[in-house]
């Protein structure tokens, strides 16, 4: 196949599935999590959980990068936007995202000047722009968008920028899953693996999870009839009795990942000890930081942070929704209090968040139906 709109054929989503009806076992209870983000988007979107059989259930897993930001983060990032001759700089989604006293957008309208930017290169553009001025990208994103974040901060140190630096809140994968896993509050037999973060780190750093827990892993594209052979794979693993890590995303992730994005990420960054997490609290390597060859970047060392940790608000329940324990709409404000328009928690201001993939395509009751 070569074109997208042969990824949402119809007729190849009834026959994958029929596949899936005829894998799984008759009374036995399937609980598979997409790690994902933007799979719980295409599921919703493509109201793929109304294909699958009344036992396979589909978790939402930790794997949206806006959504996992601690509010005390944000409140770090607003309180550099206030300091006088800061630009400071962030994707569209991350200025929705509420910290304990408002977003970055209401900073922006009390006069902050923050501004939205598509891609690290753009915020290191308005440095050159703007060499009287501090300009300060917040970095967000997993493995996937690390490496344009250190390939910026790479150009940067080559063309002698001081005026440029970033908040680095860019996370990790594997430490979240291996924390979910060992979680008593969910039983799950398999994972739709992240198709992006693989396209960076490959394949293997997934391999714990058959290895240490014996649950398949599918490493699965974005479009309807990748997410539904993946499901397939999976319970075929289950089915036959295997655990193992397998690829179906082969036209885009390499087994071995891409090494030149793994090297400049090795050159830029670090591990931190701990970083907060949205709802899962503090996890051990999660996180990155800059290395000490450029920490003259580090924002969070240039400038002064409140650098406190604030607890959720009491209504929200993204904690939960980010561990696939309650699903969006079991949430208390799901739709009432809590709305795209007006977001109390994060799950809600990302379009990969959960709570704004099912607000968006699925919150009118559907009738399911199994052919
Ligand atoms: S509805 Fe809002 S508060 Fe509740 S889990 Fe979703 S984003 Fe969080």
């Amino acid at each position: 196949m070569k074109f997208v709109d042969e990824f949402r054929d119809a007729e190849l989503g009834r026959v994958l599935a029929g596949k899936i009806l005829a894998t799984v076992e008759p009374g036995r209870h399937y609980k598979v999590m997409e790690v994902c983000g933007g799979h719980t988007h295409s599921i919703y979107k493509y109201g793929i959980d109304d294909l699958l059989p009344e036992n396979v259930e589909l978790v939402h897993g930790p794997g949206c990068p806006v959504c996992v930001i601690p509010m005390g983060r944000v409140d770090d990032g607003i309180a550099i936007a206030h300091q006088d001759g800061v630009i400071f700089t962030c994707f569209g989604d991350m200025m929705r995202v509420p910290g304990s006293n408002g977003t970055l957008l209401e900073a922006k309208a009390a006069g902050a000047d923050v501004r939205m930017v598509y891609s690290p290169l753009d915020a290191l553009r308005i440095a050159r722009e703007n060499p009287d001025r501090q300009v300060v990208f917040f970095a967000i994103g997993f493995e996937t968008t690390a490496p344009s974040t250190a390939l910026t901060l790479k150009r940067a140190k080559a063309e002698g920028i001081t005026n440029f630096s970033c908040v680095c809140n860019h996370v990790t994968i594997v430490p979240p899953l291996r924390a979910l896993l060992e979680s008593p509050d969910l039983r799950l037999d398999g994972f739709i693996g992240p198709g992006h973060v693989c396209t960076v780190v490959g394949a293997r750093p997934l391999a714990f999870i058959p290895a240490d827990y014996h649950r398949p892993v599918v490493i699965s594209g974005f479009e309807p009839l990748d997410i539904l052979q993946s499901i397939e794979m999976i319970l075929r693993q289950l089915a036959e009795g295997r655990c193992e890590v397998e690829n179906q995303y082969k036209r885009v992730v390499p087994a071995e990942g891409n090494l030149k994005a793994l090297e400049v990420m090795a050159e830029v960054f670090e591990l931190r000890p701990h970083f907060e997490w949205r709802g899962l609290g503090f996890i051990s390597q999660s996180a990155l930081r800059l290395s000490n060859a450029y920490a003259g970047f580090d924002a969070e060392q240039r400038f002064a942070v409140p650098g406190v940790r604030v607890a959720d608000p009491k209504a929200c329940q993204c904690g939960e929704v980010l561990k696939g324990v309650i699903k969006p709409w079991e949430c208390k404000v799901f739709g009432t209090a809590c709305t795209p328009e007006h977001a109390i928690g994060t799950c809600m201001v990302s379009p990969e968040g959960a709570c704004a993939a099912y607000y968006n395509y699925g919150r009118f009751a559907r009738e399911r139906v199994v052919s």
